[in-house]
């Protein structure tokens, strides 16, 4: 099964990616995961692309798509996969289709995350992840038991970077710029659902389900 989450910053699709992805046993793939891996280690692309992420604008297509057609060439994904923040434009969706189509494959869920932009600031100003297993919380709505500490792992909790306030306004606007299109793309394409993101997890959880049972 392969399923694109597509959605704003703050719309929950690393949440839920965790949660299918451990659901149907395939792995979550997440570009703002491999980027972030990329600068902790402060290798050349880390360093590259450190310098867009921290002012919320995307890293070049170019870049962005040789690291997903690596890594959907690993053996973990021959079962399927999740992808969580890829494509966010619309070059980057075409260089998926035709990878894919140049192997006889295609996507087959693409599931829009919807929430109200008012509602992301809040969102993401109070998410806090989890250093070692990406485990994400919300001071607010789903707080860590012990503060600081992660529930599952145990590991250290962080803010990141760019979940200030000024950094989020530009990633929601670079969303509404240069990612919603695919909305429209993906819709042309017939797999294409939405999901109220903003109900609580659990009944997104299972609109979800109900959509890749079908
Ligand atoms: P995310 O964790 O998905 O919110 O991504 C964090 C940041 O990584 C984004 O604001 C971008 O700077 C960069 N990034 C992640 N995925 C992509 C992508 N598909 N295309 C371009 N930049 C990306």
């Amino acid at each position: 099964m392969k399923i694109i989450l597509l959605g704003p910053p703050g719309a929950g699709k690393g949440t839920q990616a965790k949660w299918l992805a451990d659901k149907f046993t395939i792995p979550q793939i997440s570009t703002g995961d491999i980027l972030r891996t990329a600068v902790s280690n402060n290798t050349q692309l880390g360093r590259e692309a450190k310098k867009f992420m921290d002012v919320g604008d995307l890293v070049p297509d170019i870049v962005v798509i040789g690291i997903i057609k690596d890594r959907l060439q690993l053996n973990d994904c021959k079962k399927g996969y999740i992808l969580d923040g890829f494509p966010r434009t619309l070059a980057q969706a075409e260089a998926l289709t035709e990878a894919l189509a140049s192997i006889g494959d295609d996507i087959n869920f693409v599931i829009n995350l919807k929430v109200e932009a008012s509602k992301l600031v809040r969102r993401l100003t109070m998410r806090r992840v989890c250093k070692s297993c990406g485990q994400m919380f919300h001071l607010e709505y789903s707080p860590a038991k012990v503060d600081g500490i992660c529930d599952q792992c145990g590991g250290e909790l962080y803010q990141r970077d760019d979940d200030s306030e000024n950094v989020i306004l530009k990633r929601l606007d670079v969303h509404n710029q240069q990612s919603k299109v695919l909305e429209e793309y993906y819709y042309k394409n017939g797999c294409y659902k939405v999901v109220d993101a903003s109900l609580p997890i659990d009944q997104v959880q299972s609109f979800m389900i109900a959509i890749l049972s079908d």
